[in-house]
């Protein structure tokens, strides 16, 4: 392409708040033929609701209390739902100690003498809780699309909270636009895999990559790569910049992280995903009809 004709392609997309930060960027948007796209936050609004409290042996209010008490010391997005969910019920609060954050997996602390847990069935996994009759509600509830995370105390499997992340408007609309233009969608996402499949099934999309680990997202792209294809990640989050910086084009969605925009070769400033199939076609025109 003609350098006026990437200063054409760089303004068509920046007045819409498509970013490339390179004529690089550009280029590569033109031959991108897999687009992996994060699922919190990216694919939905990364704004979780509680939809549902189950105590199992113990008061739901008291159990509530507990688990908001160590989700007040975490970060995540589904602490900061639970939080929001005990405050509304009015629980009380109570102060946590020794917090740990497990990434990937959940939080542990130290609660009026009881060591609460909460988090996934790899958590669980790892400190020997059964989930007893509890696992068939968790499936249950992670069919329909949601998030469940498991709460133990002392031991013991308590009960669950489940959450719904709503999928962004658009995420439907883009999935289709990127395959009329010929690009496989694939889904990453650290959450289950039953409520992980429900939402791409919504969505149309066809491949699914879930349970990941924060650390393991960048080597899931590289995978990807050694198929010969041309990938673009596109994430939100801190765990997502080094997928990012590993795919072929990394594109960051605008109300990110400043790590994970940063990192990325494109940044969608309005945090639309139909701005990804946007993107490649402007991509595609500079560089396309040029050769
Ligand atoms: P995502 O890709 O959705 O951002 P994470 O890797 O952050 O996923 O978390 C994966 C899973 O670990 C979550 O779906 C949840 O089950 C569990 N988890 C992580 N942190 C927490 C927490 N603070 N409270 C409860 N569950 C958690
Ligand atoms: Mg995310």
């Amino acid at each position: 392409a003609t350098p006026t004709a990437i200063m054409v392609g760089t303004g068509l997309g920046a007045r819409r708040g498509v970013l490339f930060k390179n004529a690089i960027a550009l280029e590569t948007s033109a031959h991108v033929q897999t687009v992996v796209m994060d699922k919190t936050g990216t694919l939905t609004k990364g704004e979780p609701e509680v939809t549902d409290v189950i105590a199992d042996g113990v008061d739901e209010g008291e159990m509530l209390r507990l688990v908001a008490a160590v989700e007040r010391e975490s970060e995540h997005p589904l602490a900061q739902a639970i939080v929001r969910h005990a405050d509304s019920r009015g629980v009380g609060t109570v102060r946590a100690g020794r917090f740990e954050n497990v990434p990937g997996h959940g939080a542990v602390a130290q609660v009026d003498g009881r060591r609460v847990l909460v988090g996934n069935r790899r958590l669980m996994e790892r400190e020997g809780i059964d989930l007893g009759p509890l696992a068939a509600r968790r499936d249950e509830l992670a069919a329909t699309g949601r998030t469940a995370v498991i709460v133990a105390v002392d031991g013991r499997a308590a009960g669950l909270v489940a959450m719904a992340d709503a999928p962004r408007e658009t995420s439907a609309a883009a999935v289709a636009a990127l395959h009329d233009l010929g690009v496989e969608v694939v889904m990453l996402t650290g959450d289950n895999r039953a409520t992980a499949e429900r939402i791409a099934e919504r969505l149309g999309i066809d491949t699914v990559i879930a349970e990941v680990l924060p650390g393991d997202k960048a080597a899931k792209v590289a995978e990807l790569q050694r198929t010969g294809r041309k990938v673009a990640m596109v994430g939100d989050g801190v765990n997502d910049a080094p997928a990012l910086a590993r795919a072929d084009l990394g594109v960051a969605i605008g109300a990110g992280t400043d790590v994970a925009i940063e990192t990325a070769d494109l940044v969608l400033m309005r945090s639309d995903p139909l701005d990804v199939p946007v993107a490649l076609r402007i991509g595609r025109g500079t560089f396309r009809k040029m050769r």
